[in-house]
Parts: C-alpha cells; structure tokens; sequence
C-alpha cells in the first residue's frame, strides 16, 4: 500500500537531530512521497525550504513542498515557486493558508497576492513543469457556506491543474467516502484524482484537541469517548493508553480506507517515526530494513 509522510519545518537544533532520525527511518520504508508544511513566520518558512532543498538533495525521498498565499505578493511567491525549481523540487502542495496567529480568525488577502488556492495552483503551473496539489476536507472546509459549496472549491482546484488532494485530518471514513463521492457526481473527470486520505495517529489527546480546534474538525462522541476512556480521570492524562488506543484507531481507520481503494495513506508524522511505523507494521508494510539488528545481520 503507498504511504506518504508529512513533516513541518523544525523550531531549533534538537528538533531538527529529531526530524532527520525520522527521515532516516521512513527512507528505510519507502514512502511514496513526504510533504513539508509551510508556516506564518519569516523563519519557519526560510526553514521549510531549507529542510525541503536538503530532502531533495541528500535523501532518497520524494519531496513535496507545501506552499501558502498568506502575507506573500504575487511576485514573492514567483520567487519562492523558482527557488524549489532550482532545487529540483517540483512537487508543490498549493494553499491559501490561515490567518497566523488564529486559525479560525478573519482571512485578509496580501494587496498584490491572491485569494484562493485555485490562483496559486494557475500561478505555479504558469511558471512551468510542476506536479500541483491541493487540501481537501472530509467534513467541509470551515469557512465553506455548505458542502456543494465545498465541492465546488475542490473541483474549481482540480480543475485550474492539481493533479491530486491530501485531505485534512479526519475521524470518520464515512466523511472520505462522500467527499470522494462528491467530487465524482460534480465532475466525473476531475473525480478520477486521487483524494489521498490525511490520518494522524494520535498520541496525546491534548495534542489532538488542539489540532481540532486549530482546524474546525469535530471528533465523533463514540471516538471522544474511547480516548477518554483510555485518558483516565486523573490529573494527567495516561499518555501509554491514550498512545495505545491512537494505533489501534488508527490502524482501523486505514484498514478501512484500504478496503475502500484509497489511493495513498498520508500520515502527519510530527517529525517522529514510531507511531506511524507501527501503524505500517500493523498493516504489513515489511519493516525488517528498519530494525537495527536485521540491518546488522545483513
Ligand atoms: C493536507 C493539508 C495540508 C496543509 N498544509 C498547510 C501548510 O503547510 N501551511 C498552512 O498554513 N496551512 C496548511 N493547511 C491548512 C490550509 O491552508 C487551510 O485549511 C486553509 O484555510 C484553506 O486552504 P485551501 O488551500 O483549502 O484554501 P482554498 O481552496 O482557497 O479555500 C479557502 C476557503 O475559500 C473558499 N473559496 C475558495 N474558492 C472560492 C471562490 N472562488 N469563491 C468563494 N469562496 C471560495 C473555500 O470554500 C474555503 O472556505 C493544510 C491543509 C491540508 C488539508
């Protein structure tokens, strides 16, 4: 089954010694691609094509480079699409981005940039040979009027030359399963691009809560209570049962997407490999190359 990976931009030295270790190990297992997100900041954005240039250039790894319309001008964003092509990097995830600092807050459109993802998507594969993504969302993009409205934003995308969507996060592969039924009754061509499903297991609860506020998601009550279970009601959450019932709930929701012909499962890894090499073991993806001892006796 193919596998994508997705990393963001390290804040400092040790984050960095951490998201190469995960690297190393995701090379060993072969994902078809891996993804770095593209931050609100000066910093994290120079990092973000930093650390992308240095996945092309001294890994094995295909990489795709995240790219968003927040607080750039048309022409920096010209710039920024020539300095991945000079890095031989012709995978771009095309976004519109959020308001940094809050998420959910009022978007407002750099004065000579642009509004929507559809406008980078033009732009990029103006400027020459790139492979162009786009986000999708299984539950409806939250500032999206309804779903059909929704739809239309993925479709109007897919149709301006991405080649295919990673979708946002999700709990319910009943939501994957009518996005991608959506995009097929709206435009039966552009139906035909692969949706890849976003899975991340779940390793802390607040982590994940976080997330959801960050994204508007909703969590199922059933699956709310589930972790909670596992949460306790002590003081701290119990991280081991919380880590525990995250593979296992994400093991399911990729054995079901699996059995539904889902193209590509993409994992947002936040730069560590355990939990989502465990999730590929539990699938069956041959793990023998990432083992210590196995490479040594080799
Ligand atoms: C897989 C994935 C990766 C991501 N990576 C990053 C990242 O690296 N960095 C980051 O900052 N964010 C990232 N995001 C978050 C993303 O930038 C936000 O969710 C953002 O709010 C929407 O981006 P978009 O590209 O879908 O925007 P768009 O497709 O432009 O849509 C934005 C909103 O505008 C509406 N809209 C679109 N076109 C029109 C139109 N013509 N008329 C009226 N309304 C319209 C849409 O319905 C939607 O509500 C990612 C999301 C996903 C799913």
């Amino acid at each position: 089954m193919p596998f994508s990976v997705e990393f963001f931009p390290p804040k400092d030295e040790a984050a960095e010694a951490r998201l190469w270790r995960a690297v190393r190990t995701f090379e060993r297992l072969g994902p078809a691609f891996v993804s770095m997100t593209y931050g609100a900041g000066g910093s994290t954005r120079d990092r973000t094509v930093r650390i992308t240039g240095q996945l092309a250039a001294q890994t094995t790894l295909l990489p795709v480079a995240h790219l968003t319309a927040v607080n750039h001008s048309i022409e920096e964003l010209r710039a920024l699409v020539g300095a991945y092509a000079d890095q031989g990097i012709t995978n771009i995830l095309a976004l519109r981005g959020d308001p940094p600092g809050n998420p959910l807050g009022e978007w407002t459109k750099h004065p000579d940039g642009v509004e929507y993802a559809e406008q980078l998507v033009r732009l990029i594969d103006d400027l020459g040979d790139f492979h162009v993504g786009v986000a999708s969302f299984p539950e409806g993009h939250h500032r999206a009027i309804d779903l059909d409205h929704d739809t239309r934003t993925l479709v109007d995308k897919l149709r301006a030359g991405a080649e295919y969507s990673i979708t946002q996060m999700f709990f319910d592969v009943d939501d994957y399963l009518r996005l991608r039924d959506r995009v097929a009754r709206a435009d039966p061509e552009q139906g035909n691009k692969p949706v890849i499903p976003g899975i991340m297991p779940i390793t802390s609860l607040a982590s994940v809560r976080r997330m959801t506020e960050l994204s508007g998601s909703v969590i199922p009550p059933d699956v709310q209570e589930r972790f909670a279970a596992a949460a306790g009601d002590g003081p701290e959450e119990d991280r081991e049962a919380v880590r525990a019932v995250g593979i296992d709930f994400a093991t399911e929701i990729a054995e079901r997407l699996i059995a539904e012909g889902a193209p590509c499962l993409h994992f947002c890894s936040l730069n560590f490999a355990k939990a989502t090499s465990e999730v590929l073991e539990r699938l069956g993806v041959d793990m023998t190359s990432v083992l210590p001892v196995a490479s040594a006796a080799r």
